[in-house]
C-alpha cells in the first residue's frame, strides 16, 4: 500500500491550500488590498476591477508606501509591520495582523507593487509570485511615481482551475466587490474613494475625503435612504448628551464604549433587505445575530415586509474582542455578545421612538 504512506506536501501545494481559504474570491482580496490601504493612512484610494477582479484588481493608494528594503519580503508568509506579538492583538487598532494576505495573493495570482515612501525620490517596483519577487533573483526597480503604494493582482486563480471555473459571472463577482467597498465608504469618513469597472466611462462609486457619513451614505444607499437617517450616538465617557449615566454605567460593565451611526426613521421601508452595515472595532464584520434582533424591532415600526437600513460602528473594549477567529475575518467574538446586542437595540428604539412620538405631537396640533 504504498499510496497510503504519509507524506509532506511540497511548500507551493500547502501554500496554494491555505492562499485558497483567506481569498475565497476577488472580494475578499480587494478587502485585504484596501485594509491595507487604511492601515497606511491613506487619504485617497482607487480602485479598478476587470472581469469582477478575475482578470484585474488594482488598487492605487496616497497612504505611507513601503520600505523600499523591505519589498524582498513583502509577500512571504508572516511578515508584517502590524504587530509585534501575541498580545499586541489584544489591543490591535489595524485592520491587518497576521502577514498573509499579500503572501496568499502571491500564491494564486500575479501581483505587482509600485511604492514609494516620502523618503524617497522615486518609486521601487516588483512582481512577485508565490511569495518571492520575479524574475528570482531580482530587485526592485526605480519608477517615477507619487508617494503610496498601487497594488496590480491580474489573474486571480490562474493556477486554482476548479475555483476559478466557480466563478460563471463576472458581474456577480463585482458586485461583491461594490458590496464590500460600499461599506468601507460609509465607514471611513476622511478617505476619498473611488470604485471603477476598467473600460467604463465613470466610476461606479466616487466620494470625496471631504463626505460626511451621510453623504456616503447617500452615494452608496441612494437618497432614499440618506434622507430618512436618524443618528444613533453613545459614548460611555459623556455623562450628559442625552445618554443617561444608567446607561452609561450599563454600557461600560459591558464592555461597550461607544455607538455610532445611522439608522433609517419609519418612514423609510425598502421592499429589498439590505443586511446592517457594521463595524466592530473599525473591522467590517458580518453580525448575524444583531441583524435578527434589528429586524425584530425594526417589525415593530414597519409595514409588513418591509426593511430598514442601518450603519453601526461598534467600539468595544479591545481586550473583550478576538479577532483571530476566522480566515477572511469577516467574524470576530466577543464577551457580553447578547448585552451588547440588547444595548444596541435599546438605543435605536429609543432613537425610533422619539420620532414617532413628535410626529404624533406634529398632527396633534
Ligand atoms: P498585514 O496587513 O496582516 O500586516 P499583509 O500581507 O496584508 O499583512 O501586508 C503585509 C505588510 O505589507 C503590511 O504589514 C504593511 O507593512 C505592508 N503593506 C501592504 N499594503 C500596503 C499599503 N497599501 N501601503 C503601505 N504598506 C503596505
Ligand atoms: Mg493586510
Amino acid at each position: 500500500m504504498a499510496d497510503r504512506r504519509i507524506q509532506k506536501l511540497e511548500a507551493s501545494v500547502v501554500n496554494r491550500i491555505a492562499a485558497g481559504e483567506i481569498i475565497v474570491g476577488p472580494s475578499n482580496a480587494l478587502k485585504e488590498l484596501f485594509e491595507n490601504s487604511v492601515d497606511a493612512g491613506s487619504t485617497s484610494i482607487d480602485i479598478a476591477v476587470k472581469d469582477g477582479g478575475l482578470k484585474l484588481l488594482q488598487i492605487t493608494d496616497d497612504g505611507c508606501g513601503i520600505v523600499k528594503d523591505d519589498l524582498p519580503i513583502l509577500c512571504e508568509r508572516f511578515t508584517t509591520s502590524k504587530i509585534k506579538t501575541f498580545d499586541d492583538l489584544t489591543s490591535i487598532e489595524s485592520y491587518g495582523f497576521r502577514g498573509e494576505a499579500l503572501a496568499s495573493i502571491s500564491h494564486i495570482a500575479h501581483v505587482t507593487v509600485t511604492t514609494r515612501t516620502k523618503d524617497e525620490q522615486v518609486a521601487w517596483k516588483a512582481q512577485y509570485l508565490d511569495g518571492a519577487i520575479v524574475p528570482r533573483g531580482s530587485k526592485p526597480k526605480p519608477q517615477a511615481g507619487k508617494v503610496g503604494t498601487q497594488i496590480t493582482v491580474e489573474d486571480l486563480f490562474f493556477n486554482v482551475p476548479s475555483r476559478k471555473r466557480a466563478f460563471r459571472s463576472p458581474s456577480e463577482e463585482y458586485t461583491k466587490i461594490l458590496d464590500v467597498v460600499g461599506r468601507y465608504i460609509v465607514h471611513c469618513q476622511g478617505v476619498g474613494i473611488s470604485c471603477k469597472r476598467q473600460g467604463d466611462p465613470h466610476p461606479t462609486y466616487t466620494v470625496r475625503k471631504e463626505a460626511t457619513h451621510i453623504d456616503r451614505i447617500r452615494t452608496v444607499f441612494g437618497p432614499n435612504v440618506a434622507n430618512e437617517l436618524l443618528e444613533i450616538k453613545f459614548n460611555a465617557k459623556d455623562r450628559d448628551n442625552g445618554v443617561s449615566s444608567e446607561s452609561v454605567e450599563e454600557g461600560k460593565k459591558i464592555g461597550l464604549r461607544k455607538i455610532s451611526g445611522f439608522i433609517t426613521n419609519a418612514n423609510y421601508s425598502s421592499k429589498k433587505s439590505i443586511s446592517p452595515v457594521v463595524f466592530v472595532n473599525n473591522r467590517l464584520v458580518t453580525f448575524d445575530a444583531l441583524r435578527r434582533a434589528l429586524s425584530q424591532l425594526y417589525s415593530g415600526f414597519l409595514p409588513r415586509g418591509g426593511h430598514y437600513f442601518s450603519y453601526l460602528s461598534l467600539k468595544i473594549d479591545p481586550q473583550n474582542v478576538d479577532v483571530n477567529v476566522h480566515p477572511t475575518k469577516r467574524e470576530v467574538h466577543f464577551l457580553f455578545e447578547e448585552e451588547i446586542i440588547d444595548f444596541v437595540c435599546s438605543q435605536v428604539q429609543k432613537a425610533l421612538a422619539d420620532v414617532d412620538v413628535s410626529r404624533s405631537f406634529e398632527t396633534q396640533t
